[in-house]
């Protein structure tokens, strides 16, 4: 059985901890390979190198940093399907999704593509007499991504494209659910050109996790996953003297107003609760249905369930993979269950479908769930779609306010009012008119609010750029003359 090792100064690098977890595919349920757990010491040798190379690289000029993102965008389109496998072997999510997730990944890379640009500081000329006073932005050294099983390859690339476009070393630990992809990634880095050392990948749990926020040549950390350990990265990395952003887990509304157009409104739900198994940060979980909407909106969702089919990922027929664990899958079902005990209406049970050996579990809907129940307090991650009924407007935006997750939400409506004071009232740091799930695109930035993130900076885009670099402002004088030297070459800028 294969193991997953580490990546480390430019190649594969075999464990020494001598522990080790079992990575599954989940379609078929068994056993397909094993991951290594890294020690402290492995971490520690990781960001040795990774600090070695950050000197000449947070040296190196912005156009050769550009010139490598280039090419590693274009190996990674050429070696997209190629990704996109590896994603559904392990993580099991059907291959449209897979590609999917590889192009919005894609497209982090080519806005740092863009870094000259979005590295120019700011200058003030004459700011007293005879001073000029100028920004520079420069990398803030070793930066860390821990990443979730959900997305192995894209929210790596939310991190990784800012992080070394900006001069800084990075060291990635993703999930030890669905390795591979990280060490794909990890080739194509290389290939694209950048220097050994600049790109590593410690494969690992907890231990692994907590060995990078306590070093003490760490200076960044990224982190996505659920909240507790979220809370956990933020609090334990900051206290040990790094920046940190945290972005943690989600329970994601869809408002529905009386004039919504209900066929889009309920296609937008089944396609945003049980995409990818309800195994995405910002599926929808809640359907908050106002007024009469309510009998109509359920009776269409309903009608659409049976058009999902379950199956195994490479299957060009499925739409909804398998889970990505057996116990996942039973913390699933044991939600459903419990709603019954709750007083709510399961209307649709689909944890009881079987499909083969796999971790699958069909649509789930549940009606008349209440603020309070376990079903809506928690974060499921599994297709199972909740309906909370309310009178108004005014109720359905305070139901998403009092939730304590502030991730993604989305109000379906042709009033143009109520979508504008819907966006300035709720408490939520993504917002989708008419949109289930509004990811925002690489040149925007994503984080949610309140429990969904940790620290005050989000992901990707702008606020990547900001992450990863720190300012330095310059206040100059200089005696005239300058000294100068006659060169007729035409200036090139390495
Ligand atoms: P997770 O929190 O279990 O794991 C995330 C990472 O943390 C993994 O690399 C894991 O090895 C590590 N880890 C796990 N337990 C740890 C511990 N006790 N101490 C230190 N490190 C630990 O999350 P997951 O199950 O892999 O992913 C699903 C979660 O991620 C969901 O809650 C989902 O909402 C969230 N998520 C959030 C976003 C977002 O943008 N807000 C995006 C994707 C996923």
């Amino acid at each position: 059985m294969d193991t997953i090792g580490h990546w480390v100064g430019g190649r594969v690098v075999a464990a020494t901890s001598g522990r080790r977890a079992p990575v599954y595919d989940p379609a078929r349920g068994v056993q397909i390979g094993e991951v290594a757990l890294a020690s402290a010491a492995e971490v520690g040798e990781a960001v040795k190198v990774a600090v070695a190379a950050s000197i000449g690289w947070a040296a190196s000029p912005s156009s050769l940093r550009a010139g490598m993102l280039f090419r590693f965008r274009e190996l990674l389109h050429a070696h997209r399907d190629e990704l996109a496998a590896t994603v559904t072997r392990e993580h099991g999510k059907v291959l449209d999704d897979a590609r999917g997730e590889v192009a919005r990944g894609l497209e982090c890379v080519e806005f740092a593509c863009g870094v000259p640009q979005l590295l120019k500081g700011a200058h003030s000329s004459e700011v007293s007499r005879g001073i000029d006073v100028h920004t520079v932005l420069q990398p803030v050294g070793v930066a860390v991504g821990i990443t979730p099983f959900n997305f192995p390859v894209m929210v790596p690339m939310w991190m990784l494209a800012n992080a070394l476009a900006c001069g800084n070393a990075f060291v990635l630990k993703p999930s030890e659910k669905d390795p591979s992809a990280s060490l794909l990634l990890a080739e194509l880095v290389q290939r694209a050109g950048f220097p050994d050392g600049i790109f590593n990948v410690v494969q690992g749990d907890a231990k692994a996790v907590d060995a990078l926020l306590t070093h003490g040549e760490v200076d960044a950390v990224s982190f996505v996953g659920s909240t507790a350990v979220a809370r956990h990265v933020y609090e334990t990395g900051t206290a040990h003297g790094k920046r940190v952003q945290a972005l943690g887990g989600a329970k994601n509304h869809m408002v529905v107003l009386a004039d919504a157009d209900l066929d889009a409104a309920a296609d937008a739900a089944i396609s945003a609760a049980y995409g990818s198994a309800g195994e995405r940060c910002m599926a929808i979980s809640v359907v908050v249905a106002v007024g009469a909407v309510a009998d109509p909106l359920v009776d269409a969702i309903v009608a659409r369930i049976p058009d999902v089919v379950v199956g195994p990922g490479h299957e060009p027929s499925s739409m909804m993979g398998p889970l990505i664990t057996a116990e996942h899958r039973d913390r699933v079902r044991s939600y459903v269950e419990g709603a019954r005990g709750e007083g709510a209406t399961v209307v649709v049970d689909g944890t009881t479908a079987a499909n083969g050996e796999g971790f699958f579990v069909g649509c789930s809907l549940i009606d008349g769930v209440e603020p309070g129940m376990r079903v809506y307090d928690d974060e499921i991650f599994g297709p199972v779609l909740s309906v909370v009924r309310v009178a108004t407007f005014d109720d359905a935006l305070a139901v998403v306010n009092a939730n304590p997750y502030g991730n993604g939400v989305a109000l379906f409506t042709r009033d143009g009012g109520a979508a504008r004071r819907f966006e300035r009232e709720v408490q939520v740091g993504m917002v989708g008119i008419n949109v289930p799930i509004p990811v925002p695109v690489a040149s925007h930035s994503f984080g949610g609010w309140k429990a969904s993130l940790f620290g005050d900076t989000t992901m990707y885009g702008p606020e990547g750029i900001h992450f990863y670099t720190r300012p330095k402002v310059v206040t100059s004088r200089w005696p005239e003359p300058a000294t100068s030297v006659i060169d007729l070459g035409f200036p090139s800028s390495t």
